[in-house]
């Protein structure tokens, strides 16, 4: 295949035409992990990256440094709603703007194509639609505040095992029907400043050199003008990549480019106009991000308001049942509520990995929910069950620093020889290396120590766990308790996520202080150290307390979910069987008081055997910092619980038309084709849980009409329609429409129907309201890969309007001519 850039723009060519080969070539690495290299010679400085989809980590990762915690972005795409996440990315860009930020890595735009997903949490949906259309919105509200958004990760990065070496094996028409579709929306109708490269091969060649996709289908057919970023380290040759499309190697300041890259200039494997090509388009990036005028951050950042966070956060949440109509709870008749659950006490409000950032609020449910009922109504707090991977951390104030005596710990840094190279006060008792820890910390030998003096408040067997790869040592009150070696995962990531744990059990004393110092050498690299300190508990006697404190209370809410570690970029899930023993709390919960709320805190869907016991199920997803006000204000009735599934919930594990996502000798094969999510469980005729696209909010619907807008079209046109919805319950509501498409096949490798149009409507408790929808010409179309194109199947095609992919409940017709 031969290469042809795409051609150096105008305005930049005179730039570039300034640079010798090597100071080109030296704009094409990063400068570190963040940044990339500035250039005086044409006054450029330097422009900063930054993950991640659900807040902006900036470009320090330290309390003084906090960021807005966002909803996880499948809750965004839960709301259905591209002006209310256009909305919040606008706010997004702007935190990031103000950061000193100038690249936001996000957002993740991959197709949820299993529940078992790791990272599925930080993708939109399982549906190509409703992915590009979030998806578009986001990065036109980022955008909109002068960042560039990253489109990632280009393409089929849709599991986590062996994430940086299995090879995809898609056919072409599912890659143009299903995978690529959000990528080219964000490109054609967004202007997406760059994609990333991902670490996996798609048919054959890896991501970062894979000609076809990057230069082919990205470059030439939809004529992308941005920046291809790799993913982090994912770049492992020099020419391929150079050739294939690749423009910028990150992180820095070293990889396969530099001067290999000069020197295959040199000889000739890669033309100079390429490399041209490359510089051109990131200095267009500068252009478009102020990179060529000083730094942008302002002394202050400015978080996204507080109020605003809220409001879109219960917009997240999805109502997915409430037979008896306990919700929202009429505040009179509830004097005592008991709120029970590990995740209760500690709420999961962000995934693992690179999306997590410092939230700049903590959330405290049982506060919250006080705040709301009032004073008159008692909230009490139970545990339930244990379910966390690691121990918890000590509890807010029971930690200080053995020589400020200021809450947090201590941490200390000694090189190889031994030698004290830091010695720092650290708010909580975890570090890690995005900490901005001097380098010492990664050298082999090196070793870090955490000291710090913790007070129970209460008596007994507690256990302390130290957490990290590497070898651990325990001492308290000066005496040597325990030691262990553990490996290093897998994956970096994992490391992170789930660090192997040395756990000591000892007894203490409650108001008495100890002297805690944990000794770590890190094996391989320095990742995360950790130290967690909680009272021995046994689930039997948490159950039962918790069944009690049910019994005894008007309300229980139980918040049960994924565990710290449960879900994570690095590895995937297991399974979809809530952690611990979690069904079981419920169970006896709900046998306790007929008034159980369950609030599913999860990223991907879990299985819940016990949902139809309880009076009501909420999914709130990961839902970021603003979790216990939207929560309170979501039972109360404040605000309405307006998400709509944006994935299928099976009944059981093994309905799910593709479970577990692993390579075979490398291999991933897309065997499923088109039939992933709702398509596949439509095609099997297997009935979900709960169906993509439902959730109830606080009224009815009536469905009342759906016209289409003409009776027939050609190919390539765009079908508006119109849905005449009514508010027929008793108090104002937001709803969901969705309008299905099926066409005339009777291919079994194809969808009955697929997600064709959606909107979202407001109408006061009886008002109708007239939904308008334009179903994207390409929706009739399927991919010809014997043609290498688009092609319409002339017939009649059935459009279903309705409130979910199973609650369909008015049709229409059209002719495609
Ligand atoms: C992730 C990216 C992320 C990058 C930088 C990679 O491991 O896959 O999504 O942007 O790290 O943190």
């Amino acid at each position: 295949m031969t290469v042809v850039p795409t051609g150096v723009r105008g305005e930049e060519s005179s730039l570039v035409a300034r640079l010798t080969l090597e100071q080109k070539v030296h704009l094409l690495t990063g400068a570190d992990s963040w940044a990339l290299h500035g250039e005086s010679a044409v006054g450029l400085r330097q422009l900063i990256t930054s993950d991640g989809p659900a807040g902006v980590r900036g470009t320090r990762f330290d309390p003084s440094n906090p960021s807005t915690s966002l909803p996880c972005p499948v809750a965004l795409a839960a709301t259905w709603d591209v002006g209310l996440v256009e909305e919040i990315a606008t706010a997004l860009g702007q935190e990031a703007r103000t950061k000193g930020v100038d690249v936001l890595l996000a957002p993740t735009m991959n197709i949820i194509r299993t529940p078992l997903s790791g990272r599925g949490f930080e993708c939109f949906s399982e549906d190509p639609l409703l992915t590009s259309r979030i998806a578009v919105a986001y990065v036109r509200g980022v955008q909109r505040a002068g960042v560039g958004a990253t489109a990632k990760h280009y393409v089929a990065n849709d599991s986590e095992t062996e994430r940086r070496s299995y090879v995809a094996r898609i056919s072409e028409g599912v890659l143009r029907e299903l995978y690529l579709p959000p990528f080219e929306a964000c490109v054609g109708e967004a202007g997406v400043f760059l994609v990333m490269a991902a670490y996996n091969a798609v048919n054959g060649p890896t991501m970062t050199a894979n000609a076809i996709l990057l230069h082919d289908v990205l470059k030439s057919d939809w004529g992308f003008n941005g920046v291809v970023i790799s993913d982090w380290s994912a770049t492992t040759t020099t020419v391929p990549s150079a050739l294939a499309g690749l423009d910028l190697v990150m992180p820095g300041p070293d990889g396969p480019w530099g001067d290999k890259l000069v020197a295959a200039v040199r000889n000739g494997a890669v033309p100079e106009a390429e490399i041209d090509d490359k510089v051109s388009r990131i200095f267009s990036l500068a252009r478009r991000v102020g990179g060529f005028n000083g730094s942008l951050a302002a002394a202050r950042p400015e978080l996204v308001d507080p109020g605003q966070l809220t409001r879109v956060t219960s917009r997240t949440f999805v109502l997915l049942g409430n037979g008896r109509g306990l919700l929202p709870l009429k505040q009179a008749n509830v004097r005592s509520v008991a709120l029970i659950g590990p995740n209760a006490i500690e709420p999961q409000t962000q995934g693992g990995g690179s999306i997590r950032v410092l939230p700049s609020a903590r959330v405290n449910l049982a506060q919250s929910l006080r705040r709301g009922l009032g004073e008159t109504t008692t909230v009490s707090v139970h545990q339930g069950c244990l379910t966390s991977a690691t121990v918890s951390s000590p509890l807010d104030g029971t930690l200080r620093d053995p020589v400020t005596g200021k809450l947090g710990a201590r941490l200390e840094i000694r090189d190889p020889a031994g030698e004290v190279v830091y010695d720092a006060p650290i708010a909580s008792s975890v570090a890690t290396w995005w900490d901005g820890l001097p380098a010492a910390v990664h050298l082999p030998g090196s070793e870090v120590v955490m000291r710090a003096v913790f007070r129970s408040d209460t008596d007994g067997a507690h256990v302390l766990g130290a957490a990290g790869a590497g070898r651990m040592r325990v001492t308290v009150n000066g005496t040597l308790l325990a030691e262990a070696t553990s490996l290093f995962p897998g994956e970096v990531v994992e490391a992170l996520g789930r660090p192997p744990e040395l756990r000591v059990p000892i007894s203490l004393e409650s108001g008495r202080d100890i002297d805690v110092r944990v000794d770590y050498r890190p094996e391989k690299r320095f990742v995360t150290l950790r130290l967690g300190i909680a009272p021995q508990r046994d689930d039997e006697e948490l159950l039962e307390e918790a069944a009690r404190a049910a019994d005894e209370s008007d309300v229980a809410v139980v918040v049960v979910g994924s565990a710290e570690g449960t879900e994570s970029e690095g590895y995937d899930k297991d399974t979809m069987v809530l952690p611990g023993r979690q069904d079981e709390l419920v169970r006896r919960v709900a046998a306790a008081n007929p008034n159980t709320i369950v609030v599913v805190n999860s990223g991907m869907p879990v299985l819940m055997p016990w949902a139809d016991q309880v009076a009501a199920v909420i999914h709130v997803w990961f839902p970021g910092q603003a979790f216990g006000e939207a929560l309170a204000e979501t039972l109360l009735g404040i605000a309405e619980p307006a998400g709509r599934l944006p994935v299928s919930v099976p009944r059981a594990e093994a309905d799910s038309p593709v479970l577990r996502a692993r390579p075979d000798a490398g291999d991933l094969v897309y065997r499923e084709g088109l039939l992933v999510g709702y398509r596949g469980y439509d095609r099997a005729g297997t009935e979900p849980h709960f169906a993509f696209g439902h959730g109830l909010g606080y009224t009815e619907w009536t469905y009342e009409s759906l016209t289409a807008g003409a009776e027939s079209i050609t190919p390539g046109e765009d079908l508006t329609c119109t849905v005449v919805v009514r508010n027929s319950g008793k108090r104002a509501g937001h709803e969901v429409v969705q309008v299905y498409l099926e066409a005339p096949d009777d291919d079994t490798r194809r969808p009955i129907r697929i997600l064709a149009g959606f909107a979202t409507v407001d109408a006061a408790a009886g008002a109708a309201a007239e939904v308008k929808l334009t179903l994207p010409g390409r929706s009739f179309a399927r991919f010809d890969e014997a043609t290498r194109a688009w092609a319409w199947r002339p017939g009649t095609y059935r459009l279903r309007a309705g409130r979910s992919s199973r609650d369909l409940r008015l049709s229409a017709e059209v002719v495609v001519r």
